[in-house]
């Protein structure tokens, strides 16, 4: 989920769901994964650090392993880039990464009809789709 902007009240809602205390940090990086789409550690940083001057890095990693932990966000890496990105964990999707502009984009699909399934007695627990190609903006624009 992308572009998605929600309230204090509403962000201290999902933490509580989760069980999940909600101190300003973390409803702060909970807005910027709401509102960033795949955020690097060091892209949540960088949105944050003007407003929050205390935050370090190290609070950032053990909020974000604490939202996995709590199935909040989920963690993924893209080919080509070594960076671990965060997401809010909303519905199943897979990602398509732009080849042109290098964008991230979600695309709706459900990748769960593979799990608990065996591929050649693989048993399979979690799936993470990725594509790459050339996105619809790039497709349309003209300047190369
Ligand atoms: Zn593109
Ligand atoms: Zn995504």
């Amino acid at each position: 989920m992308s572009g998605k902007v929600l309230n204090m009240d509403e962000l201290k809602k999902i933490l509580i769901n989760k069980g999940v205390k909600p101190s300003i940090q973390r409803l702060k990086i909970l807005e910027i994964l709401l509102k960033k789409g795949h955020p690097s550690v060091d892209d949540i940083y960088r949105a944050l650090i003007d407003e929050i001057p205390t935050l370090s890095k190290t609070t950032i990693y053990n909020t974000l392993n604490l939202f996995l932990e709590k199935g909040i966000a989920q963690a993924f890496t893209i080919a080509g880039d070594n960076e671990l990105r965060y997401e809010y964990l909303n519905s199943p999707h897979a990602h398509f990464k732009c080849t042109k502009c290098g964008k991230i984009y979600d695309i709706e699909l459900n990748c769960d009809v593979f799990i608990k399934k065996e591929i050649n007695g693989f048993r399979i627990n979690k799936a993470l789709v990725y594509f790459e190609g050339i996105c619809n903006e790039c497709q349309n624009s003209k300047i190369s």
